[in-house]
């Protein structure tokens, strides 16, 4: 589901990207096409200008020569016909005119080529007569009738003008000047006078042909230059520049100036297309170009996303797929328990398994081994799943699985397989060594969907099966449940009991097995409710010890105990040592030790009234730290008793580098002790812990017979019923008192 929205508003935001880039990309593409254009015009104005200065500078030139030549002549006082053309004749060459010519006031022309005209009705004629140089309007020579303009210059005399040098330039030499090419050779180049009329046209292919007048010439050229003569003639008219688009054929491009000499105007013309096919070229360019960025960039994001996916891969990898087994991680089987529970398919069961020795096996035969022995559970677990069947590692030894089932009996037979598949497993050459996988089995409820709560009872059902000692599995039942709801209960009442003062020390007395004396004692918990009933240590100590609130109640009795050996002490009694049990907890915080010796020396108590009790397993789950505590403790000149032993695994080496003072019997030993293999069982400690110097007491001791036998083979103290059962405090002093 949430995957979906994902991938909907991925889409989204892809498909917005694309909307924004292509709006942006238009934009882009509208203002750089409006930028050309003007960009284009911009150059159309620079050639026009270049233009109009070469022309300015050819016109204005020639006639400033002919002015210069004028005054020379003037200077010399010449008015001799015959002198002046000889002069004439000597310079001209170096000039660009087509000749020149002389004549006077009587208008009758002579020219370098020894022509003779009459020009006394020429405009530049009557001009240069009133003492002005004059550039003429487009021509037809007299002589060979080609196209010229004629530039006149006056001749003084005492400020009288006694001729005038007239000079004919071909139109033909302007052509050729404005011919240079622009535009690629695209564009071409026209003057007209202010009504249009032609001074000089276009030898360009596309040019009006036969020009006379301009509009004349658009008008004829196409229907659609109406718009564009009138625009023209405005702007002519107003002797101003502008752009008008015409068409000959094409479209064209018409840029307009007026040229400084005369009325006339010079028009650069451009076509249109040559405009757009540069815009259009740099355009296509750019769109190659954002095309070619584009595909890097969907190329780039490509690699990223894929390299992301990548990514993501391999943490569902980290999550989901178990790094030793290669099977499923707890995350992964809830994922898969989820589905399952969903489609309705058969009776489900879940199971909860671990190695009840896992740490044994680590300890015994090392890491690489432990991970052989859980790779090798974790292959068994997955063979045994059947269609629709799956497992799962949590954390260490501990695995869950799901069977499917018509009948319970079936499960619990596939539970026995799976245990004997399990405990196939050879381990070690030279040591036997069994493990044992430990199962919790919980049937679902029909209906049921909380695959937490689940888990929980299969948990559940698995805690007991632990704690029951025997057996592989239990099956979850409502009084498992009842049961540990019971006990969290208690737990919680624990800390408010405490403070309540409901726990009390009891005294169970120990006995001298020789001499039948009181040799010790042994402190006990116990939890008197404000009702007088008394809650079992058995049941509450465990819960104490899972809290941690055990290190509390220990250092409680202990305290208890040293101030109540002083005031035996204080009134003067035979005191006896006592010893004072030390839960397992205290491996973990060792700055108990001195506290301990913080209050034993504020009591006053000597230290050999106070012993300490430990019980062997606490060892094996903390060797080192065991060992350290128990070497400062007994430094100190606490004297250490073996709780329980032989109940938990204690490496009969482990006893020598531990002081041990006393070893404490388990009573499971004392109760075996007439069949045959339990007492050999007992000679042999016995023998042992005398070779040691250990001295030994015996726990649980009931009857009279288990008594004799004990101290027969060399027991030094007896605990247990038969001599006396724990006892509140004002009974033990009547018994120390004895
Ligand atoms: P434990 O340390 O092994 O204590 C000996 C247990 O054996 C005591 O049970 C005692 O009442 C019982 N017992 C003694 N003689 C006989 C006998 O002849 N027959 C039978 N059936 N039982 C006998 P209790 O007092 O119920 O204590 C149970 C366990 O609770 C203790 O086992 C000890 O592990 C723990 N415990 C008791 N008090 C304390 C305490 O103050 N601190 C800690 N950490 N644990 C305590
Ligand atoms: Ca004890
Ligand atoms: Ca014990």
């Amino acid at each position: 589901m949430r995957r979906k929205r994902e991938s909907i508003f991925k889409a989204g935001y892809i498909i917005g990207l694309l909307m924004i880039s292509v709006i942006a990309f238009a934009l882009y593409s509208h203002r750089l096409r409006e930028e050309l254009r003007e960009l284009v015009r911009n150059t159309l104005k620079e050639v026009s200008n270049q233009n109009i200065l070469v022309v300015q500078k050819e016109i204005e030139g020639d006639l400033a020569a002919l002015e210069e030549i004028a005054e020379r002549i003037s200077a010399l006082g010449e008015t001799d016909e015959k002198e002046i053309l000889e002069v004439l004749k000597r310079i001209e060459e170096r000039y660009s005119f087509k000749r020149m010519g002389y004549c006077r006031t009587d208008g009758i022309l002579h020219t370098t080529v020894d022509d003779v005209a009459d020009v006394s009705e020429r405009e530049y004629f009557k001009a240069s007569m009133q003492g002005e140089s004059y550039i003429s309007d487009p021509l037809i020579d007299l002589m060979d009738e080609e196209e010229i303009i004629v530039f006149s210059a006056p001749i003084k005399s005492d400020g009288e003008v006694i001729g005038v040098l007239c000079a004919p330039y071909r139109v033909d030499s302007l052509k050729e000047i404005l011919a240079v090419s622009s535009f690629e050779g695209e564009g071409y180049t026209y003057i007209v006078e202010r009504d249009g009329n032609k001074v000089v046209d276009s030898t360009h292919p596309t040019s009006f042909q036969n020009m006379t007048n301009i509009f004349t010439s658009m008008t004829e050229a196409d229907q659609r230059n109406y718009q564009a003569v009138e625009d023209l003639k405005r702007i002519l008219n107003d002797g101003r520049t502008g752009y008008v688009i015409f068409y000959n054929k094409v479209g064209k491009y018409m840029y307009t100036t007026p040229l400084g000499v005369k009325d006339w105007f010079l028009i650069d013309v451009v076509p249109v297309d040559f405009m757009e096919n540069t815009s259009n070229y740099i355009i296509h360019r750019t769109y190659l170009m954002c095309g070619f960025l584009a595909v890097i960039c969907a190329v780039i994001a490509f690699a990223l996303m894929n390299e992301e996916r990548r990514k993501k891969q391999r943490i569902q990898n980290l999550l989901y797929v178990d790094e030793l087994t290669g099977g499923n991680t707890l995350a992964r089987f809830k994922i898969e328990l989820e589905h399952r529970i969903q489609v309705h398919y058969k009776n489900i069961a879940l199971i909860k398994m671990d190695l009840d020795d896992f740490k044994l096996v680590n300890d015994l035969f090392g890491y690489e081994e432990g991970n052989r022995v859980l790779r090798f559970v974790g292959k068994t677990l997955q063979e045994s799943c059947r269609d629709g069947e799956f497992t799962g590692r949590s954390n260490a030894d501990r695995f869950v699985m799901l069977l499917l089932y018509d009948e319970e009996r079936e499960v619990r037979q596939r539970i026995l397989k799976i245990a004997e598949d399990i405990q196939s497993l050879h381990l070690s050459e030279t040591l036997e060594y069994l493990l044992h996988p430990v199962f919790g089995i919980y049937y679902r409820e029909p209906g049921e969907d909380n695959i937490e709560d689940m888990l929980d009872c299969a948990s559940l059902a698995h805690n007991m099966a632990k704690q029951a000692k025997n057996g592989i599995y239990r099956v979850y039942t409502n009084e498992i449940k009842e049961k540990e709801l019971q006990k969290k209960q208690l737990s919680d009442q624990i800390e408010h009991a405490y403070k309540n003062h409901e726990f009390v020390v009891y005294y169970q007395p120990k006995y001298d097995s020789r001499t039948q004396k009181l040799a010790g004692a042994e402190a006990l918990v116990r939890w008197r409710r404000p009702d007088g009933q008394m809650v079992s240590p058995g049941l509450f100590v465990p819960l104490a010890e899972e809290s941690g609130f055990v290190c509390k109640l220990d250092e409680y009795v202990f305290r208890e105990v040293c101030l109540a050996q002083k005031r035996w002490l204080d009134k003067g009694l035979g005191i006896v040592p006592i010893s004072v049990n030390l839960s397992r907890r205290h491996l973990d915080n060792p700055e108990f030790i001195d506290e301990y010796k913080a209050i034993l020396d504020e009591s006053g108590v000597p230290i050999e009234y106070i012993q300490l009790e430990i019980t062997e397993s606490a060892m094996f789950e903390k060797k080192d730290e065991f060992v350290q505590i128990m070497e400062r403790l007994h430094d100190l000149g606490f004297m250490i008793l073996m709780d329980d032993f032989g109940t938990g695994y204690s490496s009969l080496m482990m006893l020598k580098s531990i002081p041990i003072d006393v070893m404490k019997l388990d009573k499971s030993f004392v109760d075996d002790y007439d069949d045959a293999r339990g007492e050999s069982i007992i000679r042999c400690v016995m023998r042992m812990a005398q070779d040691l110097s250990i001295a030994i007491t015996a726990e649980g001791v009931e009857t009279e017979a288990q008594y004799r036998f004990l101290t027969s083979v060399g027991c030094d103290t007896i605990q247990g019923y038969y001599f006396a059962r724990p006892m509140p405090e004002e009974e033990y002093e009547v018994r120390m008192r004895a």
